[in-house]
């Protein structure tokens, strides 16, 4: 089951980093072509995996290779989707929890890539998660109860949090040095694992921050710009907390 899981993960994730790509080019929609000079793609060259399984990183037209940010990004489902199952098995939690999955993939591709999360991925996706967390509860797979109002609360408590530390930090380091890309995503985050496990969700994405912080600092000796990418901190922790979040809860609490 774990290994149909992660073929379909992968399957699904290539089209979503292509979308992802598409929609960060503002490209039409079409064959999937290269970034840099709109050569459409070989369909081995569709999968940046597959692409790079079978030598065809490189563009044939121009020569540039794939961007390793769709790599990344089937990778990261990929392995979600692998640990959900293997888990969980397949229930009617653990499908949400998939599906949820495939927005924060997108955010992933693009703001590794750009560094902005494209409203066009995010607004669709909270609207359809705020609809779905009203009927069917927070997106976490351990859950044994939950209540209508779990999942709202959450998406509220992330929008919040982030929303403050956006105002303070471009007062403090002056505009963008925390995009609103990234309170919008908190919020989407927020409706994915509900209240109380956003509250977890954010303490893992400091901690993971802090240590990316650091191993920034040092590999950069000494210099910090005010820009810090949360959006990847924030995805690794909304995984994370999906997968072992109630665990992580049950063992602080203990
Ligand atoms: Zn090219």
């Amino acid at each position: 089951m774990t290994f149909v899981a992660m073929l379909l993960a992968w399957m699904v994730g290539t089209g979503a980093a292509l979308a992802a790509e598409t929609l960060m080019a503002r490209r039409e929609w079409g064959r999937p072509a290269c970034p840099h000079c709109q050569t459409p793609y070989s369909w081995l060259q569709w999968s940046a995996v597959l692409s790079l399984l079978t030598g065809r990183r490189f563009c044939r037209a121009c020569g540039k290779p794939g961007r390793w940010q769709r790599l990344a990004g089937e990778l990261f489902l990929a392995v979600l989707w692998g640990f959900l199952v293997a888990r969980y098995g397949v229930t009617g939690r653990t499908a949400l929890a998939l599906l949820a999955g495939i927005p924060l993939e997108m955010v992933l591709v693009t703001d590794l890539e750009t560094r902005l999360i494209p409203n066009r991925i995010i607004v669709p996706a909270i609207a359809g998660l705020a609809v779905l967390g009203l009927f069917c509860g927070p997106t976490v797979p351990g859950l044994t109860s939950w209540a209508w109002w779990q999942s709202l609360a959450g998406g509220a408590l992330g929008l919040g949090v982030f929303w403050v530390l956006a105002s303070l930090g471009s007062f403090v380091w002056g505009e963008g040095a925390l995009g609103y890309g990234d309170v919008k995503l908190a919020a989407y985050i927020g409706l994915a694992v509900g209240f109380p496990l956003i509250v977890e969700t954010l303490v893992l994405t400091f901690i993971f921050g802090f240590v990316g912080a650091l191993a920034l600092i040092f590999s950069r000796k000494g210099s910090l710009h005010s820009f810090f990418p949360y959006a990847p901190f924030l995805v690794l922790s909304a995984a994370v907390t999906m997968l072992w979040g109630m665990e992580i809860v049950t063992w602080y609490f203990r």
